[in-house]
């Protein structure tokens, strides 16, 4: 089946991409190396959260309606450590922070609001209320309640989470293995000396990067020469031993067509160009299990088509939810004129004082200029039209780091 001639809109050519993907096997990792990885199944909590019901403050576990003026201190509860005395009326037990409530204690005084005389304490205020600065059994969590969703990107909170109800290690989506491939006669090492007409590999050291920020493992990286021969040699090795090969370059038609070439002999062309600003050319290859994808040679054509089309075949081979990336509105900050394919400009996207997220592009768009994406949180996603669009106008962008504002607010 060969899609050659037709553009494709991104919208399409996700939906043919998540259409190959297939979920990698699982395999379980201890706590300690479980963060950035996705999780395989969901987590349903063991036991209650907390396990005993437990003081939320230093002071005295005491029965909420004991009359008495003065009560008798029995004993002294430590986190950790459980005494052999149950309160009852004229008693109290001194407690710390975390520790379990004695048997028949139903309320926690702080020390604040007591005053000892010898070994008795005298509350000095009028009520206690029952279940005061106490943590029931089972209030933060329920045995049973799901508490994470399979294909969760585990972070801190997770781990700890996961940490607290016992559970030591997790199933989680193998990493996906992945190779970078440059190609391109005119390219060298970043320490090398330029020699006429050369210029340094910035996509190499631009993908790995990318690559191991979307989670995956990068097995192989490399440069290959403009030669079709050769670029299928290397590229049929890389696919025996990868999830997904990415290679940049060699896509314009002035090269004639050197990686499609190679990417036809390898396995089946699903996609060959894209209706879309930057990264119009675009192959997207399918051998066997392994996924192909070439992007365009241009820095900011083959940085847009990983983030956007890439990174999401990997987030798809985990199971990480959620799959697509996501979009928000914006407001323009100036105007925009659009072009005739679908634009993916790089933005600066902030949150101003009212909640508002407004967006600047980062000036020239030019697919060769990298610096454009430097300092971009986002993709501005400019539909063609044939007006321009004007400051104050909303458009769709997608988020590709954290935006600024909101903390500063709080
Ligand atoms: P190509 O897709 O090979 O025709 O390349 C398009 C443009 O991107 C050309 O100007 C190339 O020199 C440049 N280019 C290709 N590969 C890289 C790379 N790995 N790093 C930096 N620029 C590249
Ligand atoms: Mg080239």
């Amino acid at each position: 089946m060969q899609q050659t001639k037709r553009m494709l809109t991104p919208r399409e050519a996700l939906d043919i991409i998540l259409g190959q993907v297939q979920r990698l096997p699982t395999e379980r990792v201890g706590l300690l190396e479980a963060a950035g990885r996705v999780l395989a199944e969901p987590v349903v909590a063991p036991e209650d959260h907390p396990p005993f019901p437990a003081a939320t403050m230093d002071g005295f576990a005491v029965v909420h309606d004991d009359t008495s003026p003065w009560r008798e201190i029995i004993g002294e509860q430590f986190a950790g450590h459980v005494i052999d005395v149950t309160v009852t009326p004229g008693t109290a037990v001194r407690i710390t922070t975390g520790a379990p409530l004695p048997p028949g204690a139903d309320a926690v005084v702080p020390v604040e609001d007591v005053e000892l005389v010898d070994d008795h304490v005298v509350i000095r205020r009028e009520d206690v209320r029952p279940g005061e600065n106490v943590r029931p059994v089972g209030v933060d969590i329920r045995r049973g309640e799901l508490v994470i969703p399979a294909g969760t990107l585990l972070g801190p909170a997770e781990i700890g989470l996961l940490a607290s109800l016992g559970i030591a290690s997790v199933p989680v989506a193998r990493r996906p293995r992945v190779s970078v491939l440059s190609t391109g006669d005119e390219l060298v090492e970043p320490d090398a000396p330029l020699g006429p007409g050369q210029i340094r590999d910035s996509n190499r050291f631009m993908l790995v990067a990318a690559a191991r920020q979307a989670g995956a493992e990068v097995v192989w990286s490399g440069r290959g020469p403009d030669d079709v021969e050769q670029l299928t040699a290397l590229l049929r090795e890389r696919i025996a031993e990868s999830d997904v090969v990415v290679s940049s370059g060699g896509v314009s038609v002035g090269e004639r067509d050197l990686i499609s070439a190679a990417l036809r002999r390898l396995g089946t062309v699903h996609i060959e160009r894209l209706f879309m600003k930057p990264g119009k050319p675009f192959h997207f290859v399918t051998a066997g299990s392994t996924l192909l994808f070439g992007l365009p040679g241009n820095p900011v054509s083959a940085l847009v088509g990983f983030e956007l089309f890439v990174a999401t075949a990997l987030r798809a081979m985990t199971g990480q939810q959620p799959v697509e990336p996501e979009l928000v509105t914006v407001v323009l900050e100036h105007d925009i004129e659009p072009g005739d394919r679908i634009e993916y400009q790089r933005a600066a996207v902030r949150c101003d004082a009212d909640g508002v997220l407004r967006a600047r592009n980062t000036g020239p768009q030019a697919s060769a200029r990298l610096l454009s994406a430097v300092g971009a949180n986002a993709y501005l996603v400019v539909p063609p039209r044939a007006e321009p669009y004007r400051v104050g106008e909303r458009l769709s962008a997608v988020l590709r780091g954290p935006v600024r504002g909101l903390a500063a607010r709080s």
